[in-house]
């Protein structure tokens, strides 16, 4: 946090402190979805309901506007988000009960965060008299993969291009982390009016990683009125339409389209025969894969590898493979079997 903005939150905290009054207040960081009305929460209906003041960007105001008749409506543009962090404290100072609305979820690149920065560098703590509940919504991630398939049923990530608060190296260092680990990735804040190279850049990085038809889906204003879905590959989507409203949806080495969905492998095949439901050899149902943790140490004990030729191999830390190979001798010890043995009972039992 910078002087200024330190600046700027002790002073209106302090103002807030003046007009203290014992009357508890409440801020509520409402995540209301992607903007379709079906698409937000009972809760985050009710909390709006509930707000005396409701606080957030004109575009997602303008989407409860049925819900907000009679309140007080602060707009605040997108480069304000401590004055509204502050304000909403000022306000619950005041006994009101104040609505923070974020898109998708208050905690995913909203106003979650900021707000718990303002209120704690305010002495602010969860047992103090002002209460704050997050509302969770549905994520732009969640939205634009029900919208193309099923894309994130592996592991994956989301990675903002935004550069206004994040360096572009610890941005860049990110998106090389996440295609070399092989993570689906949803990109978001992918594009705006002047930043425009930062999904060429993402591009570039990808493909380092991963083949250029790699699939990618881009929706943009998912659940809206201008909603647009389009399929593309990581080789060509800089080709195309991508904005503000956009999330770039890049998919790992084993997605797939097929009949216009977008679907990413949950791993069943390597295990189960998907025509019969079977096992493959060597395989157990409900247990961890041959290549599991506990058959990858039998491979790497038995190896005769040194730790560096097998962190070249995995592609990871020779210190942790020195550090496993080393436990795994500990563990050995009878009373470690002793200690395996009572968790393995537990874990049985749970
Ligand atoms: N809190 C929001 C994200 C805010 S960051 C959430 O959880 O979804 C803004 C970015 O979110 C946009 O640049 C875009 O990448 C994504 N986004 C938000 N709403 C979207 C929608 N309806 N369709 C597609 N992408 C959306």
């Amino acid at each position: 946090m910078n002087d200024a903005m330190h600046t700027t939150m002790s002073a209106a905290m302090n103002s807030a402190n003046n007009d203290a009054s014992k009357k508890p207040g409440k801020i509520m960081l409402v995540g209301i979805g992607p903007g379709s009305n079906e698409h937000m929460t009972a809760r985050a209906r009710a909390a709006i309901a509930e707000a005396d003041t409701i606080i957030g960007y004109v575009t997602y105001i303008r989407l409860v506007t049925d819900l907000i008749e009679g309140k007080e409506i602060i707009k605040k543009s997108m480069t304000e988000e401590l004055d509204r962090a502050i304000e909403a404290y000022e306000r619950a100072k005041q006994g009101k009960k104040v609505a923070l609305v974020s898109s998708g979820d208050a905690g995913v690149y909203g106003m979650a965060g900021p707000t718990f920065e303002v209120l704690f560098q305010a002495g602010w703590t969860p047992d103090s008299d002002i209460e704050v509940e997050i509302v969770p919504g549905a994520s732009a991630l969640n939205t634009c993969a029900a919208l193309v398939g099923a894309p994130l049923t592996h592991d994956f990530c989301a990675i903002s291009l935004s550069d206004l608060l994040t360096p572009w190296p610890v941005i860049a260092r990110r998106l090389n982390a996440a295609a070399d680990a092989d993570f689906v990735v949803a990109l978001y804040n992918p594009k705006s009016g002047r930043r425009t190279r930062q999904i060429q850049e993402a591009r570039r990085l990808f493909l380092a990683h991963r083949r250029p038809d790699t699939p990618v889906a881009i929706v943009k204003s998912a659940y809206r009125p201008k909603q647009r879905i389009e399929f593309t590959t990581l080789d060509k989507m800089t080709e195309c339409d991508i904005g503000m409203l956009s999330t770039v949806l890049i998919g790992n080495s084993s997605t797939f389209v097929r009949d216009g969905l977008m679907v990413t492998p949950r791993g069943y095949a390597s295990k189960y025969d998907v025509e019969n439901g079977g096992t493959h050899a060597g395989e157990q149902a409900g247990r961890s894969l041959s290549t599991g943790l506990n058959g990858w140490l039998e491979t790497i004990r038995s190896s005769g590898k040194t730790a560096g030729e097998l962190a070249v191999q995995y592609g990871l830390p020779a210190s942790y493979i020195a550090a496993t190979l080393a436990a795994e001798i500990l563990d050995e010890t009878p009373e470690a079997d002793q200690e395996n043995d009572s968790e393995n009972a537990a874990g049985a039992s749970a």
